[in-house]
């Protein structure tokens, strides 16, 4: 009998370079998937809808719910980052992280706890960052972001424990995704030649593959994590913020 066998899940950001793998890991271990993104993505079944709209974010976990049969595992990971200082900030800038980091985080989650309460428990793992836990330069918006998923995440882990339903997060330093690449080609760099420059300060030797992340979401979402409430679990490869 696989891990997650009988078990359903809900992931957004389900098109991007760490959903596709969350979406995958968890499927590799028996779980029917729905996936969430702007447009087709991975998964059993495949929800598009934006999650700056709000109605589609209160309802989508039980519209997940109703595909899958029931919801146990909902992974908070769709997300976006905004560069720059405060002062290059504009307010739509603004509307848009918040809306898209932490509103939508936050309705999910409300939507969610009730489902899985009727049931008997559940599994919330949010994407959060390293940076929603030691600001990092030059990012504030996203850092202030990705600080409320962190708080959201310790919150939610009191709240909910006693009704079984366990919310933690994983905090990622640079991971090889679509974020980071395309990051990188706006300012002008070869994302390849970056890569390689940022591997080069990870201690352990490289940054982050999806997979790297996916696994962690996986434990999290787990039995093995049963005792876990609210805990940030930072995947830095030996990274500190700087
Ligand atoms: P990505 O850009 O590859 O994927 C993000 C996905 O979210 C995309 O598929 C995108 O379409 C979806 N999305 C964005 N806005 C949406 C909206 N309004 N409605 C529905 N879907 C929307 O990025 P990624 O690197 O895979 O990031 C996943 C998560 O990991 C994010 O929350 C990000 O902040 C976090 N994270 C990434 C890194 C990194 O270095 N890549 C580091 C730390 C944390």
């Amino acid at each position: 009998m696989q891990e997650f066998e009988g078990k359903r899940a809900l992931v957004t950001g389900a098109a991007g370079g760490i959903g596709r793998a969350i979406v995958a890991a968890l499927q590799a271990r028996g779980a029917k998937v729905a996936g969430a993104d702007l447009a087709e993505s991975a998964g059993d079944v495949s929800l598009c809808g934006d999650l700056t709209e709000a109605a589609f974010c209160d309802g989508l976990p039980e519209q997940a719910a109703q595909a899958l049969g029931g919801l146990d595992i909902v992974v908070n990971n769709a997300g976006i980052i905004t560069r720059g200082k405060i002062t290059e900030a504009t307010d739509e800038e603004y509307a848009r992280t918040m809306a898209i980091n932490v509103e939508a985080p936050f309705r999910l989650c409300r939507a969610t706890i009730p489902i899985m309460e009727r049931a008997g428990g559940g599994a919330i793992v949010n994407v959060a960052s390293c940076w929603g836990v030691h600001p990092g330069p030059n990012h504030p918006l996203y850092v202030m972001s990705k600080s409320a998923v962190a708080s959201l995440t310790q919150c939610l882990g009191m709240d909910h424990a006693h009704q079984g339903i366990r919310v933690n997060a994983v905090c990622p330093n640079e991971v090889n995704t679509p974020m980071l690449r395309t990051g990188f080609a706006a300012r002008g760099f070869d994302p390849d030649k970056a890569v390689e420059a940022l591997d080069a300060s990870v201690p352990l030797g490289r940054i982050a593959e999806p997979e790297d992340i996916a696994d962690v979401v996986v434990f999290l979402a787990s039995d093995q994590a049963r005792y876990l409430c609210g805990a940030l679990i930072e995947a830095n490869g030996g990274k500190a913020v700087q």
